[in-house]
């Protein structure tokens, strides 16, 4: 098996080694419900309360404010319908951005089916939320800001800060989706003023399946999983010991060597970015070029079709990924690159690789030595070029389907 490269670490990463062996004896040792008596019991409640503490440690938060959930989707649904709920004498309004994950955008979607109205912000063209743009849209009635800390697609850090600020100035709650960001930039939830902070352990190499919902002290907000009385009675289900450990673990890790990994991999992502710059023509960067998660490439090249690049990069042992979806035989350009004001034709030759803490120098001078050929290829073949204005009804794929892994 040729070696591969994977860049593709905004959709998962890999379980650290460290983390896997801190997980293991909880399948097999200690598999003990934690909410029992028995010593097994005691011993699993133990594991649980110390990875409590380490995910509130690396956020600046205190144990008791620690929610564990099934992953980012379920935090983001719980802050954001509990929230809803639990404040709809308040009010009905919630405002968010164009740019988040679908896990905020179709959860916000179903609650304007359900008698909530939502604000959706639009970005500049870095995908940068303007805070007076969130100061603009508060009304007597907005109960909840939900503005993600760092963009999967184009990698873009928002001014979390300057929201918390204006959030708590008007008196309304402020949740951030920090899946990407936790073990990626510095976070400590009481600077930037964040009452409910979402995170999933396996975009920072820990296990899938869990996640946290950090949700401060004094904020009340309605259960989304109802059942028994685990998660101070407001998260119910037995608990998922070995990923519980495991994403404290991984959380512990990130948070130990962020400054070491965020130097190492901006300087790589930089290279990677100048390097495709430098050597394709009729390339543009998408996102913002220094306020930027330190992992995150994202280039449009022109004339050509994203899931075609990277099925040819595949075949080069290159994993990365793309925001053009072709799906069920629609064209679907991702949502992010739209709203940042790219046209259709430019969003479809979208290219996303994101860099892991074990990505290496070469890796990125493979990227730069097969790239170019693949490009020169495709556009070669290519019906687009500087005549085509629109691609609709274009699609590589005939039927629709699209390919797996893609
Ligand atoms: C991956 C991701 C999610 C979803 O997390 P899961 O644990 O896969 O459910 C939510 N938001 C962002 C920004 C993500 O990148």
């Amino acid at each position: 098996m040729m070696n591969r490269i994977y860049l593709d670490n905004a959709a998962t990463t890999a379980v650290a080694p460290a983390v896997l062996e801190a997980m293991l004896p909880y399948f097999t040792e200690v598999y003990g419900n934690p909410s029992s008596i028995h010593a097994t019991g005691r011993t699993a409640h133990k594991a649980v309360d110390q990875a409590r503490r380490q995910v509130a440690a690396a956020i600046g938060a205190q144990p008791q404010e620690i929610y564990f959930t099934a992953g980012g989707s379920e935090s983001d649904n719980w802050a954001i319908k509990g929230t809803a709920f639990a404040r709809q004498s308040k009010g009905n309004h919630i405002i968010t951005s164009a740019i988040e994950h679908h896990a905020v955008l179709h959860t916000c979607a179903w609650l304007e089916k359900h008698g909530f109205e939502v604000t959706y912000l639009p970005v500049d063209a870095f995908g940068r939320v303007d805070p007076a743009d969130v100061e603009k849209a508060i009304t007597d009635k907005t109960i909840l800001i939900s503005i993600m800390a760092a963009n999967n697609e184009i990698g873009t850090l928002q001014p979390i800060r300057e929201i918390g600020a204006i959030a708590r100035a008007h008196k309304v709650l402020f949740h951030t989706d920090a899946v990407q960001a936790v073990g990626a930039i510095p976070l400590d939830v009481n600077e930037l003023n964040v009452d409910m902070l979402s995170m999933s352990g396996h975009k920072f190499h820990g296990p899938k399946g869990i996640g946290v919902l950090y949700i401060r002290k004094g904020v009340r907000i309605d259960t989304l999983i109802h059942g028994g009385a685990q998660e101070r009675g407001l998260r119910a289900g037995t608990e998922n010991l070995p990923g519980i450990v495991g994403i404290g673990k991984a959380i512990e890790l990130a948070t130990a060597n962020l400054a070491e990994n965020a130097a190492r991999m901006t300087a790589l992502r930089d290279k990677l970015i100048d390097g495709i710059l430098e050597r394709i023509p009729d390339v543009r960067v998408n996102g913002h070029r220094t306020e930027r998660l330190p992992n995150n490439c994202n280039v449009s090249i022109r004339y050509i079709e994203g899931e075609a690049m990277l099925l040819r990069l595949d075949l080069a042992g290159i994993a990365g990924s793309s925001g053009s979806a072709c799906t069920s035989g629609s064209l679907d350009p991702s949502h992010v690159l739209l709203a940042i004001g790219l046209p259709h034709e430019i969003a479809h030759g979208s290219l996303r690789l994101t860099l892991g803490t074990d990505t290496t120098e070469q890796d990125i001078d493979a990227v730069l030595d097969t790239l170019p050929g693949i490009v020169s290829d495709l556009r070669a073949m290519s019906v687009l070029n500087e005549h085509t204005t629109t691609v609709s009804g274009f699609c590589p794929y005939p039927g629709g389907r699209k390919p797996a892994g893609a």
